[in-house]
């Protein structure tokens, strides 16, 4: 109650199969009540009409019984003038089979002896009247102390409680990145969802737009949401082996190949936007090829080099698939599934790609649009059932009816290249 003196409404906020962050508001004066019993929210404003393509669900009607979004308190996130608090959706008085975090949360304790922690390296524009904020190049000093968004929402995010590492003008004009402390699974995918949001808002004070899509602008590059990834036992990185030239053990091999047994449908969660497929092209630092490497950064999975000094912290893997569009959740409860499948199962990876992946015939290709992702998907019972069956199909149920309007929906491209042939 102290916390939330600066601020007037609390957002109970969720994130649905959509991946859009969505709120429900509470004046301040009535949140005590409120954050025991939850919010009550209609199931059927959320399953998509003809006017709403993009929801966060496709299946219930006006008859549905009322969700709670339950906040989960360890997330209030106070940044005045606004606060939020991130929540659980429950049914019954239970989770939601349908709720990506309780999903998350449900993968999570599956594998309660072992620790995951993960972070994001968030990329996105920051866009004025939809172009570019600035035209400063790839880590172009200029932008460090003229721009004054960036700095801001460095110091908001450390106020919420996420440690900002790195701070990268990145390659295309407006374009950011932010690199966060790597933290357990949960509290990490929480923290894309606060970190938009701070961001969002920090920008729209300057009047300027945070935009989180893949590939906002033809010909300039894209953003992505890498996710690295390490397992901890005991207080120890078990992807660390000293005695693997490479540092990296028996372990982390198994789970990498989990992640290629099971890359294709995997990027229906890691890219479930039709704009997603426009960033996965040859050439643009975006994988497009279903390989690993050693500091490959053609690959769609890396094994950075660590520094010498800090290899036993740092070794970890890196999935490059990922874009903001994704539902950190999901993303975390599919990619952990996969890759503990190749933990239990003691897979082993073929040889890893040390040149350029981009163009290399024997190697397969990671889905070239949403439809091919989600159809992939859908042949992948194994992950499926890890995942949970109910959920995976809602989703695949979501995201085909975002494909089947952009399929017949008429682009400018189409336009400009068509009207005199
Ligand atoms: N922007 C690139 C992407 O879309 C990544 C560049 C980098 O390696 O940081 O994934
Ligand atoms: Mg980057
Ligand atoms: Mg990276």
């Amino acid at each position: 109650k102290e916390k939330l003196k600066d601020v007037n409404i609390l957002r109970f906020t969720w994130v649905g199969l959509d991946g859009m962050i969505r709120s429900k508001g509470a004046y301040v004066d009535s949140v005590d009540e409120l954050i025991k019993t939850g919010i009550g929210l209609t199931m059927a404003m959320m399953s998509f009409t003809a006017m709403d393509y993009i929801s966060p669900y496709g299946s219930f009607g006006p008859e549905a019984e009322d969700v709670f979004l339950t906040p989960d308190l360890s997330t209030l996130s106070v940044f005045p003038p606004s606060a939020m608090v991130i929540c659980d959706l429950y049914r019954g008085g239970l989770p939601w089979e349908y709720d990506p975090r309780s999903t998350l949360k449900r993968t999570l304790s599956k594998y309660s002896e072992y620790e995951f922690r993960s972070s994001f390296e968030i990329e996105f524009y920051l866009v004025k009247d939809k172009r570019p904020y600035d035209d400063a190049k790839c880590f172009d000093s200029r932008a460090y102390y003229t721009n004054k968004i960036i700095p801001e929402i460095a110091e908001t995010i450390k106020s919420v409680g996420i440690v900002p590492l790195r701070v990268i003008k990145e390659y295309g004009p407006g374009q950011y990145e932010f690199d966060i402390l790597h933290k357990p699974s949960l509290r990490s995918a929480d923290e894309v969802i606060i970190f938009k949001e701070v961001a969002r808002q920090v920008a729209s004070k300057y009047g300027v737009e945070a935009i989180f899509m893949p590939k906002p602008f033809n010909k300039m590059a894209g953003s992505g949401l890498h996710l690295n990834f390490s397992i901890w036992k005991n207080g120890k990185n078990i992807f660390y082996d000293k005695n693997d030239p490479l540092g990296f053990s028996e372990i982390g091999y198994s789970f990498i190949a989990g992640l290629l047994e099971h890359a294709k449908a995997l990027t229906a969660f890691a890219a479930p936007s039709i704009n997603s497929y426009k960033r996965l092209v040859p050439g643009s630092w975006a994988p497009t090829k279903i390989t690993y490497g050693y500091n490959n950064k053609s690959a769609m999975i890396r094994i950075p080099t660590p520094y010498p000094f800090s290899a036993e912290i740092d070794r970890r893997i890196e999935y490059r698939v990922p874009d903001p569009t994704a539902n950190p959740y999901l993303l975390l409860s599919a990619f952990i599934e996969a890759g503990m499948d190749g933990v239990e199962r003691g897979l082993k990876p073929p040889s890893p790609t040390n040149e350029n992946a981009y163009y290399k015939k024997d190697v397969e290709d990671i889905p070239r649009n949403l439809r091919e992702a989600l159809q992939e998907l859908k042949k992948d019972t194994r992950l499926i059932e890890r995942i949970g069956r109910s959920i995976v199909e809602e989703f695949i149920r979501v995201k085909m009816a975002e494909v089947e309007e952009y399929e017949s929906y008429v682009t400018d491209w189409e336009y400009e290249t068509y009207r005199g042939v």
